[in-house]
């Protein structure tokens, strides 16, 4: 059990103003694993006006200083990367290779990366008479949401610190664990109070209190479009700098030309990653109509080699869901999407035989859906693979762009020219070409509905930095 009863303020551990606490269930036990404060919007004040008081010293600080302490942070986060994994395979349900790889190994990675951006990062210019530098923003409330809780959580603070911002980290009320992991190495390492604060509790109290409050220059944001849509209405009262990672629903674009099998399993792989937890899962699949057959009975398949089970049983590789909420929204999917006419080709709404305990969900495939269906539409977040099927290159085009989102996608074809082609005419801020990997320097983000900025890289580091140009004299 995890009891934390205290949050993280100018450099101390204080009590909340609330005597409320929140549970930590595990997600495959239905057990409580820990407890967190539920924060108020006083407990939020309090962190503002701390890292506000910590900026001007912070943002004077050497861009090698702020390094320096990036690098110890992130020796810290990997010393204690088993704990991490552990964590969030219990919170998230996440099988634990994978969480031990992507939950606890990428964090010390971008916040390393971020280390090295900042050291060789121009952060001025000249434009003939004016001198342009690049400034901190100031303080950064950062908001994060539970499906990779610590990753999310780095992708802002490590930026936004390195970048001279303060910071108040408000992380989600269902995976926060690992928050406090990090607030406690970097109490470890010495890092100057009141320049990274903690505070816990609810969107609706504590996300709102940073998103409303006039010292607060900028909110950084991961979560749903809904949340995302709130903050920045809240935001907008005192003209805040606002960054959106919001949801998604990627196409993963299979050309008539493609190695079919091996991009069938990448975009299947790709779609239940995480119990399809992913705001970039590929969760649609686009075929030449006159390869229906063949790529639905591939992705079958493939999603029957998604053993459902114990996060930490080495042969899991799909686990529960993080919580009972989220397992009876993608079963209701599921149900909307056999009553609007798809056809489920394997899964479905019930309960995954031998599993009595845990918000398991079967690995579900739906073949011959249609755009105008809402499991076409809407982002499911659970281990749900939708099939659809077009006319031609241009078709393929027209349906992988006709969602309110635009956050990742994928095409595959034997010719890259013609791949490269069709990614450049997909509306989203990601796309991969023929399985190529994950990039932690390149830039993270979406068009649409699904958000606004960029994270990750050098990219990531400027949504921290305002621009000042300074005109000398001849
Ligand atoms: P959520 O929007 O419910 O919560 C995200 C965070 O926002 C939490 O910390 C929550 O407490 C807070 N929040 C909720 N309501 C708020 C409000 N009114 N004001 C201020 N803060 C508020 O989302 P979730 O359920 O935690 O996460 C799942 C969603 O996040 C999915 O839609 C997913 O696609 C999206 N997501 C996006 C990205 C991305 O980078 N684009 C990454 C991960 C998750």
């Amino acid at each position: 059990m995890q009891i934390r009863d205290k949050i993280y303020i100018n450099g101390r551990w204080i009590p909340s103003l609330s005597t409320r606490t929140l549970p930590v269930i595990n997600a495959a036990t239905e057990e409580t694993m820990g407890q967190v404060p539920d924060g108020t919007a006083e407990d939020a004040a309090a962190a503002v006006a701390a890292a506000r008081a910590a900026f001007d010293t912070w943002a004077a600080t050497p861009v090698e200083k702020r390094a320096e302490y990036l690098e110890k942070i992130s020796a810290g986060l990997t010393a204690r990367a088993d704990e991490i994994a552990r964590s969030i395979a219990g919170e998230v349900g996440m099988p634990l290779k994978m969480s031990q790889r992507i939950q606890a190994g990428l964090p010390p990675l971008v916040m390393a990366s971020y280390a090295k951006l900042a050291r060789e990062y121009q952060f001025e210019e000249k434009i003939g008479n004016s001198l342009v530098v690049r400034e901190p923003v100031g303080v950064v409330g950062c908001i994060t949401p539970w499906n990779y809780p610590l990753h999310q959580v780095v992708a802002k603070v490590a930026p936004a610190l390195v970048a001279g911002c303060t910071v108040v980290l408000k992380p989600s009320e269902i995976a926060p664990l690992t928050a406090f992991m990090l607030a406690e190495i970097i109490d470890g390492i010495g890092l100057p109070a009141g320049v990274f604060n903690l505070v816990c509790g609810t969107g609706a109290v504590v996300g709102e209190a940073l998103a409303g409050h006039a010292d607060v220059d900028m909110i950084s944001f991961t979560g749903s479009t809904r949340a995302g849509k709130r903050v920045s209405e809240l935001a907008a009262a005192t003209v805040k700098r606002v960054a959106l990672e919001l949801g998604g629903k990627s196409a993963s674009v299979v050309l008539d030309d493609a190695d079919f099998t091996k991009a069938v399993r990448a975009t299947v792989n790709a779609c239940f990653l995480n119990s399809g937890q992913t705001c970039t899962a590929h969760t649609r699949l686009l075929v030449p109509e006159a390869r229906y057959a063949e790529a639905a009975k591939l992705a079958v398949e493939a999603a029957q080699e998604f053993t459902l089970g114990d996060p930490l049983a080495l042969d899991t590789r799909l686990g529960p869901l993080i919580s009972d909420t989220q397992r009876e929204r993608v079963r209701g999917y599921i149900r909307k999407g056999v009553a609007e006419g798809a056809e489920l080709l394997l899964g479905g709404p019930d309960a995954p035989a031998g599993l009595a305990k845990g918000y398991y969900v079967q690995p579900t495939v739906f073949g011959r859906v249609t755009e105008d269906m809402t499991i076409a539409q809407e982002e499911i977040f659970g281990p749900v693979i939708s099939i659809l099927t077009y006319m031609d290159e241009d078709d393929a085009v027209r349906l992988a762009n006709s969602t309110v989102y635009g956050l990742a996608g994928a095409v595959w074809s034997q010719d890259e020219a013609r791949a490269n082609r069709v990614a450049r005419r997909m509306r989203t801020g990601r796309v991969d070409i023929n399985g190529g990997a994950f990039n932690m320097l390149a830039p993270f983000g979406g068009y649409k509905q699904s958000g606004h900025g960029r994270e990750l890289g050098r990219y990531g580091l400027e949504e921290f930095l305002e621009v000042k140009s300074m005109q000398l004299p001849q």
